[in-house]
């Protein structure tokens, strides 16, 4: 107990003589930082709760949770465990230490001990101290929910220095395992604010002009939010190659690469933006060795965020998404679009899919308009599977990934390997609706995105 006096409270008589500016301006300082910790204990408990192991024969009303931060140089960096309420710090910390496999010689006498420390003073909590006292703790307490850190300290040492560097280390460490983290995080932020700008272009005038046909619409609001995402990315990472919509239009090459590449459609669902139907997204992928890293769709009009990074999941506005799963082809609903080619052959392959679909029989065809929110729908479970010929890799990058981290399957047109660039998709449920839907299809000839001559 006496080390405990010492480490947290030698300011305070000071302080009380002195009764310093100062002082009031630090415990003020305190309270506030001890607020924010509350709160963010508060919202990080739910999350804890689903993920956290521990002992289960710990009763449900004695368990706290914490997010524990492990020794620096260990592998895994922190791991979510919960404890019970009535358990001293000594067997906390040995419990810790066997889920997270960590060398324990605390029953020895050696210089080192593995201690579990206050993620904001870095105190080493005394071995013989509960939990419970910690957590009604008035100075320093521990919040259901909240931090903590498990270090190996040597015996005559009871605090960690500087736990700000100790956090920004583990920080910095997360976001060299992840490189690309930080430039979805980056382009999140973009297409958010390129659908503020769509949102803004929606109620001024909109003047059209077409492309490859009379029906292929583009306006100057693609433009300029095309140059606007460009250039701000290009901006912050010089070395990384693009791939966008309305540059492609306006001659730039659209071969991929091993590089890094940000592939763009400002725009998805010009169209609809041209009429003003309430669904127009900005797509934003990101492909780095051909391989789909991370994908953005921002459907601006309903303001749904969906996002998705390689092994980590799908999400709309933070909640993640999951495809229906659907097998069965006979109770499947299908998202489509009839295109911008008015070829009187491709119109009538178009229609002949759609009946020989619609014949097996499915429940229905629907198509939104844009194959990015298309496939998004795909990726919430509110269709079943969509298919398309004749679109473009911007109008696949940033969804394709979506579809995929949501637990749906991207294939071919003719049931093979899905290929970015090859104008043609199916993003289904299962792999046995991609497949059924695969054998309906009669094939569309296209010219491939990276086609050079
Ligand atoms: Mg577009």
């Amino acid at each position: 107990m006496a080390e405990l006096e010492l480490g947290r409270h030698c300011d305070v008589p000071d302080c009380r003589q002195l009764e310093s500016k100062k002082c009031e301006e630090a415990k003020s300082k305190k309270r506030k930082g001890a607020k924010n910790s509350e709160t963010a204990a508060k919202v990080a408990l739910m999350k804890l709760k689903m993920h956290a192991c521990g002992d289960n024969s710990v009763p449900q009303t004695e368990r706290i949770y914490f997010q524990v931060f492990l020794p620096k140089g260990n592998k895994e960096k922190s791991k979510p465990m919960f404890f019970c309420s009535k358990w001293s710090i000594g067997k906390v910390v040995d419990f810790a230490a066997s889920l997270a496999s960590l060398k324990n010689d605390n029953n020895k006498s050696t210089s080192q001990k593995l201690r579990l420390c206050h993620a904001v003073s870095g105190e080493a909590l005394p071995f013989e101290h509960t939990l419970e006292t910690w957590l009604s703790d008035k100075d320093y307490p521990l919040y259901n929910g909240g931090n903590i850190i498990l270090e190996y300290l040597d015996n005559d040492v009871l605090f960690i220095e500087d736990t700000e560097s100790y956090f920004s280390y583990l920080l910095t460490s997360e976001k060299m395992a992840d490189p690309w983290q930080e430039c979805m995080d980056y382009a999140v932020g973009l297409a958010r604010k390129a659908g503020e700008i769509i949102r803004g272009a929606l109620k001024e005038e909109i003047s059209v002009m077409t492309k490859s046909s009379p029906v292929d619409l583009v306006t100057e609001t693609d433009q300029k939010v095309e140059n606007f995402i460009i250039s701000l990315i290009k901006e912050k990472y010089p070395s990384h190659s693009f791939i966008g919509e309305e540059s492609v239009a306006a001659g730039e090459g659209s071969i991929l690469t091993d590089n890094p590449t940000w592939i763009i459609d400002p725009i998805d669902g010009t169209t609809n933006f041209v009429h003003r139907f309430p669904f127009v997204a900005v797509s934003v992928g990101f492909v780095v060795n051909k391989k789909m890293e991370f994908g953005i769709v921002y459907s601006c009009v309903e303001d749904k965020m969906y996002t998705a990074r390689k092994g980590k999941g799908a999400f709309c506005n933070g909640q993640k998404l999951k495809v229906s799963g659907q097998e069965d082809i006979t109770k499947s609903l299908l998202v489509t679009e009839l295109g911008s080619n008015r070829d009187p052959e491709t119109i009538k392959i178009i229609l002949s899919n759609m009946e020989r679909l619609l014949s097996i029989p499915i429940h229905g065809i629907r198509a939104v308009g844009t194959a990015a929110v298309n496939m998004c729908l795909v990726a919430t479970g509110g269709a079943d599977a969509y298919y398309e010929m004749g679109i473009h890799c911007w109008d696949m990058a940033g969804a394709g990934i979506i579809v995929a981290e949501a637990g749906g399957v991207l294939l071919d047109v003719t049931g093979g390997p899905f290929d970015l660039m090859s104008r043609r998709i199916i993003a289904a449920s299962s792999q046995a609706i991609g497949e059924r839907i695969a054998k309906a299809l009669q094939i569309i000839p296209l010219r491939r995105d990276d086609a050079t001559n």
